[in-house]
């Protein structure tokens, strides 16, 4: 069975052997991707026959619902397991008119950030073009019927531009007008500092809006947070992320997850500052969303409030990103682990879970805890 959501030639060439018109595949995929068709029964101007033939060469989706979670702010995050069994998250964020969906690109990831939960078990495997494509047609399955995605982040599990060609052909078909129709302004790409993969999507379309996470303004600091820095270090980044800029016109953002007592005093705001001089950088200060086990803080009030001032005092652009989802574990990685360590594990209080799904035995057997890598944490 093919999975029709993988971008390619696949349908069309399907169609083409089975002598239907060319357009025939462009109505299909307008039905899954434009449209809210759950399966082939549901394309009504399809002839009956070519249904079930459809039914029977593809699938429409390659994951199901472990999970859905939803928060009285209108978050809703979805654990999907994989065909293969692996789980992966995804998250609608409601804020104003704005409908952002938040998707994954790897399950797990290689980085090592020390305080995220999605690296701590490493890598398992990219995800194909289209289980990333899936994560954005079943998020946009959950809005009313009057109401559309506009804007599509990369922040979920994993590091997206370790997964360039998947990722590309996925986010060409979210900006397809017959589908999610969401422009490359409005996606967001956040990646860790990946100078050589920066540079080539540079190359492909400085049309997406580039987030650098940086977390550190100096090496020593930033290759304990991020231990890839060691074989990158913060020029070569930043030099990867100008050339992005130049090419786009697009300011940047850079992100910076504010940890209690490791990266959040006044020196450490002043040579962020020195570091982002002469960039139009907005920085997005993350407050850490703790994650059990791991030894980090959150800042205090003041040493938080004294760090922005900092910021803003010199002249940069700063937002503090807002917690919408903390309460369902919506930073990268958590509901996936949470699950895994125990699958009856609850969520909080204020989270509902719409729907659940028993896993087989041999799922169960695939998200079994993990050995975590040695983080240099101390
Ligand atoms: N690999 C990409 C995407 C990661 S998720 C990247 O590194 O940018 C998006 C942001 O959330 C990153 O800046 C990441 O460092 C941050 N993040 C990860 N875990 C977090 C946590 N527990 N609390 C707050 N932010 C976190």
């Amino acid at each position: 069975m093919h999975h029709i959501l993988e971008p390619g030639p696949l349908l069309a060439e399907w169609c083409a052997e089975h002598g239907q018109p060319a357009w025939r595949a462009r109505a299909i995929r307008r039905w899954l991707h434009g449209g809210r068709a759950e399966s082939f029964a549901d394309m009504s101007d399809l002839p009956r026959g070519l249904r079930a033939d459809l039914a029977a060469a593809f699938t429409v989706w390659s994951t199901t619902v472990a999970r859905h979670h939803r928060t009285e702010d209108g978050t809703e995050k979805l654990l999907l397991q994989l065909a293969d069994g692996e789980r992966i998250e995804c998250v609608l964020l409601r804020d104003g008119q704005r409908r952002t969906v938040c998707i994954s690109t790897q399950v797990g990831c290689a980085m090592g950030c020390v305080f995220c939960a999605s690296g701590l078990d490493g890598v398992i495997r990219n995800l194909s073009a289209g289980e990333i494509l899936e994560q954005v047609l079943r998020l946009a399955r959950l809005l009313p019927g009057d109401e559309r995605l506009s804007h599509v982040v990369v922040m979920g599990m994993g590091e997206p531009l370790a997964n360039l060609d998947r990722l590309l052909p996925a986010l060409a078909a979210v900006q397809e007008a017959d589908g999610p129709g969401i422009s490359a302004r409005r996606i967001t790409v956040s990646t860790v500092g990946l100078p050589k993969a920066i540079d080539r999507l540079t190359a492909a379309n400085p049309g997406y809006h580039l987030a650098v996470s940086l977390h550190a303004p100096d090496d020593q600091l930033r290759t304990r947070l991020v231990p890839v820095n060691a074989a990158i270090g913060l020029a070569d980044v930043m030099a990867a992320a100008d050339r992005y800029w130049e090419a786009s016109g697009r300011r940047l953002t850079y992100e910076y997850v504010l940890l209690g007592g490791i990266n959040d005093s006044p020196r450490q705001a002043r040579d962020l500052v020195t570091v982002l001089a002469g960039r139009a950088a907005l920085v997005n200060v993350i407050p850490y969303n703790a994650v059990a086990g791991l030894p980090w803080k959150e800042p205090t009030t003041a040493a938080r409030e004294g760090f922005l001032a900092t910021l803003r005092d010199a002249g940069v652009n700063v937002q503090v990103r807002r917690r919408k989802g903390a309460r369902i574990d919506a930073a990268c990685g958590q509901l996936r682990r949470a699950a895994a360590g125990a699958d009856s594990a609850e969520p909080s209080a204020a989270s509902t879970i719409v729907h659940t799904i028993q896993p087989t035995s041999s799922t169960a057997a695939s998200t079994a805890p993990r050995m975590p890598p040695s983080h240099p944490i101390q």
